[in-house]
């Protein structure tokens, strides 16, 4: 087994047991490869070992990847900071973005999807650190966000996503998260909606995401190596 199935196994593993240990069911969490900075190669042993979803920062680096992968059916998520005069090519190659932080990249994202393609899937990227330096909007604009990201055509609101602090206090980490369930959960009930996805933890604190609701966990580091 190379090293990143190897990698890969252990992930879900941790994946699984943090789902027992929350009482939720082993298929409630999806697993996002986070692949940046990595080359093709590493992706398509990824690949061989099962992983689907991909999840990119940079979009010319993203694009010639999947130039390179287009044999293979993978599914390609941005998660980075979007500039909207690069929105086109995430609205034309991508099935996710998790990073939408304004209403104007959310309309551009819209105007850009082409038509022959489904829906893009949205994140409302949300402050929950309340670090001036984060992106991502605060908390209490969710509402209103979601709302008129919601009514644009083309694309289909899924969630909410965060990057807390980087803490190893686990209560800390937990605060975060829950934070952010808390927001998903005002947005369906004022707004009578059914946002089903939390994409939040990483490789070093899925377990405590996962806990706290996480319904797509992000991880690179775990499953690739330190990146330089
Ligand atoms: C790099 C990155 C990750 C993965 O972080 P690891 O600590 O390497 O698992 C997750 N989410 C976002 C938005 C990232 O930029």
């Amino acid at each position: 087994m190379t090293s990143i199935a190897a990698n890969l196994q252990a992930v879900r593993a941790r994946i699984a047991a943090a789902c027992v240990a929350a009482g939720r069911p082993a298929d409630s969490v999806q697993l996002l490869a986070v692949s940046k900075t990595w080359p093709a190669a590493s992706l398509r042993e990824a690949a061989a070992a099962g992983q689907r979803a991909f999840g990119e920062n940079y979009v010319q680096e993203a694009a010639d990847k999947a130039a390179e992968l287009a044999g293979l059916d993978l599914e390609w998520h941005f998660i980075g900071p979007l500039q909207s005069n690069k929105t086109r090519p995430v609205a034309e190659g991508f099935a996710w973005v998790h990073s939408v932080d304004r209403l104007k990249i959310a309309e551009r994202l819209a105007a850009q999807r082409p038509a022959a393609l489904p829906p893009l899937n949205v994140c409302l990227q949300v402050n929950v650190s309340g670090e001036a330096s984060k992106s991502g909007c605060a908390p209490e604009q969710g509402l209103a966000l979601a709302a008129a990201i919601n009514a644009l055509p083309a694309l289909r609101l899924r969630g909410l996503m965060a990057i807390p602090e980087p803490t190893g206090d686990v209560v800390r980490q937990r605060r975060q998260f829950a934070l952010l369930r808390h927001t998903l959960e005002r947005i369906n009930a004022e707004l009578d909606f059914r946002l089903d996805t939390l994409s939040m933890g990483m490789s070093d604190d899925l377990e405590a995401a996962i806990m706290e609701g996480a319904t797509i966990v992000r991880v690179g580091t775990a499953i690739f190596g330190q990146r330089d």
